[in-house]
């Protein structure tokens, strides 16, 4: 049996599949111990769907029609060259993916940047690039700090706008781990959470107030002197305006803003403070807001009060697909250079160009996959390549996409279904799926594995790493003569000097190699000046507040057995089976209100559009309503960004309607 790293989420499992590829089997090694969700157990059966391309095509018309490879990646690279003589190299954009391996981004952003643009980013935007940007602020690095396997050994674990149950639920072994060898669990969300059901505190907050309740229990640690003085003074700078920002955030002022309790918030943040480790872990509920940057910042904040950091703690954003921190660890976003390094670093940005066989490489930051729609509607981009993503459902208010996507001169989309965003295309290329190529993929603890391919690429379909290196040659670009993905693999390494003394022989047979090292920041933080830094944070309203016509919050949520827009798990019939229909989740006194019921059909709707649901009553506040993202839910959600360009996909104003 070959290990096969998992397609969906960012925690990173290894499958175990043999020739015959009809079962799975979980890894018993690091870092999935012999465990599995559902969506790794079945995760062969999108790769036998009848839907998947096997040809290369392009539009006639109307119609798709068939044609060849050599055929196709010529008129491709001819019409991105002509685009590029008449517009300039910043008209053209590149869509890398958070499913493809390191090597396939690795080559997207190489070609991009070799093309003359920063314009290559991917779904990291969507995401935690709110983390990224508060990280690197505070602690200097842009990832998480610690392995998977630390959170046994702390003592408490905080759990913000998260619910692995769902999105990650390996994860959940590890924690039941920590419980049993007595870690308190603490989980703040807007909603009951599957998470919550073995907590030891749960706290439900009003969306978008999370600054203040971590700024009130910022307040009580430091008024109560629960901090580490000696770290504080040692290891950190900005106390001062710390303890000044958060002085005004009592626990009774944060409980008439958050309604959570002021006794649970005092209770809550002693019980942190005293645990004497512990870690952090945070998803989109708190970086998918306008104030995520910030949001974030409030929350690392807690854990540098205390020196949660390195032996005695860890700062965890749980990254949702399979290679989204490799996609960004390889350079696949518009302001960082392979390794988070900034455009700016003239040092590093030359050795890249040097090893790429160039003098120099573009210096302006690129747009962000969040900016492109606008740049499209102004004309300033001419030509997308989109590698796996399917912005056309996963990005916010996507009618405004959609539109987009019909103005471009050129749209190439790469992948294994005729995707939603497919449907635009000029050219679709049909990519191998993850099982039938070889590579190597990051998960959230920055373990990078290996991942074997078990069969050979259904149909015509190409690896992305081959269908890249050809169209590297057609452009004509330094050093695509690649023939392995092996030597791309080896190339990229080259880049990080953690790296340089091993070899790729020693990631295909071992439990992985953390990049740059497995925990972070045990002696120095990456700032410039060795500290980190604490940095006062004040609370930033919603883009979108509700009122008398839209009197709701609409938020986004996960299921276990569904991933990002259903491409993959709405063609496998085990997940279907296991699912069941989407449901819209309403507080019973509101459907009361409505005269909605268990199961009715109700109209979901915000300024940007509206859906149609089944109700299932229960499970959230009044006044919120949750929509299972997988399936249409960007129809309705607010394209508001944050500094790092993420959309406010966790708060807009709707309304309701029984149908
Ligand atoms: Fe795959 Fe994530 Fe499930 Fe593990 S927890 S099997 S990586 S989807």
């Amino acid at each position: 049996m070959k290990t096969v790293v998992c397609p969906y989420c960012g925690f990173g499992c290894k499958l175990l599949i043999g020739e015959e590829r009809r079962r799975v089997k979980p890894y018993p090694g690091e870092p999935n111990r012999g465990k599995l969700c559902p969506k790794g157990l079945y995760a062969l059966e999108f790769v036998f769907s009848k839907d998947r391309l096997k040809r290369p095509l392009k539009r006639v018309g109307s119609a798709m029609v068939p044609i060849s490879w050599g055929v196709a990646l010529e008129e491709i690279a001819n019409r991105l060259l002509e685009i590029r003589e008449l517009y300039g190299p910043d008209a053209v954009a590149f869509i890398a993916s958070s499913k493809i391996s390191n090597e396939e981004n690795y080559l997207l952003q190489k070609i991009a940047r070799l093309f003359g643009t920063n314009n290559i980013d991917n779904c990291a935007r969507l995401c935690h690039e709110a983390s990224v940007h508060a990280l690197k602020l505070a602690v200097g690095t842009g990832a998480q700090t610690n392995p998977y396997e630390d959170l046994e050994r702390f003592g408490v674990v905080l759990i913000w706008g998260y619910n692995p149950a769902e999105t990650h639920p390996v994860v959940m072994d590890y924690l039941l781990r920590a419980k049993r060898k007595g870690a308190k669990i603490i989980v703040v969300d807007v909603r009951e959470t599957r998470t919550m059901a073995f907590a030891d505190h749960r706290l439900i907050l009003k969306p978008g107030t999370d600054i203040v309740l971590a700024n009130a229990m910022a307040n009580v640690i430091i008024r109560e002197e629960l901090y580490d003085e000696e770290f504080v003074k040692t290891r950190t700078s900005g106390f001062s305006e710390v303890k000044m920002g958060v002085m005004k955030y009592t626990p009774e002022y944060a409980e008439k803003v958050t309604g959570v309790p002021a006794e649970t918030i005092r209770e809550v943040a002693r019980e942190f403070a005293l645990a004497g480790s512990g870690a952090i872990m945070w998803g989109m509920g708190l970086t998918q807001h306008v104030s995520g940057v910030e949001n974030v910042l409030a929350v690392i904040n807690l854990a540098l009060l205390l020196g949660y950091i390195g032996e005695k703690g860890g700062l965890y954003p749980m990254r949702g697909q399979n290679n989204v921190q490799g996609a960004a660890y390889m350079g696949a976003l518009s302001e960082f250079l392979p390794g988070y390094v900034p455009l700016t670093d003239e040092r590093f940005r030359k050795r890249v160009a040097s090893l790429w066989g160039v003098e120099d490489l573009p210096t302006e930051r690129g747009l962000y996959l969040t900016e492109l729609w606008e740049a499209i509607e102004n004309g300033d981009v001419r030509a997308l390549y989109i590698v796996g993503e399917n912005p056309a459902v996963s990005e916010a208010n996507f009618a405004r996409v959609r539109e987009a996507l019909r103005k471009l001169d050129l749209l190439v989309v790469q992948d294994i279904f005729m995707t939603r965003t497919a449907r635009y295309a000029h050219y679709v290329l049909p990519a191998s799926a993850f099982c039938e190529k070889s590579g190597s993929y990051m998960n959230s603890e920055r373990r990078i594995q290996w991942s074997h391919r078990v069969c050979q690429p259904l149909g015509d379909s190409k690896p992305d790493w081959e269908i890249l290196t050809a169209l590297g040659r057609a452009l004509g670009l330094p050093g695509f003569d690649y023939r392995s993905v092996e030597e791309i693999t080896a190339e990229y390494f080259k880049l990080f000097p953690e790296l340089e003394d091993r070899s790729v022989e020693e990631l295909k047979t071992g439990e992985g190699i953390f990049l740059p090292r497995k925990r972070l920041h045990t002696w120095e933080f990456a700032t410039p000046d060795g500290r980190a830094r604490l940095i006062a944070v004040e609370r930033i309203s919603p883009w979108e507040e509700p009122d008398g016509e839209f009197p709701f919050v609409l938020t986004t949520v996960r299921l276990i057995s569904h991933y990002n827009t259903g491409e993959m798990t709405l063609r496998s019939p085990s997940l279907l089976r296991l699912m069941g229909e989407p449901r819209v989740l309403i507080n019973r006194s509101d459907a009361e209100r409505l005269g909605i019921h268990d199961g009715d059909w109700v109209e979901i709707e915000t300024r940007r559009g509206k859906i149609r649901m089944r109700a299932k009553l229960g499970g959230v506040p009044e006044g919120l309503v949750a929509v299972p993202f997988h399936f249409k839910a960007n129809r309705l959600t607010s394209e508001a960004l944050n500094k790092a360009g993420t959309p406010e996909f966790k708060f807009s104003a709707a309304k309701l309607r029984k149908l």
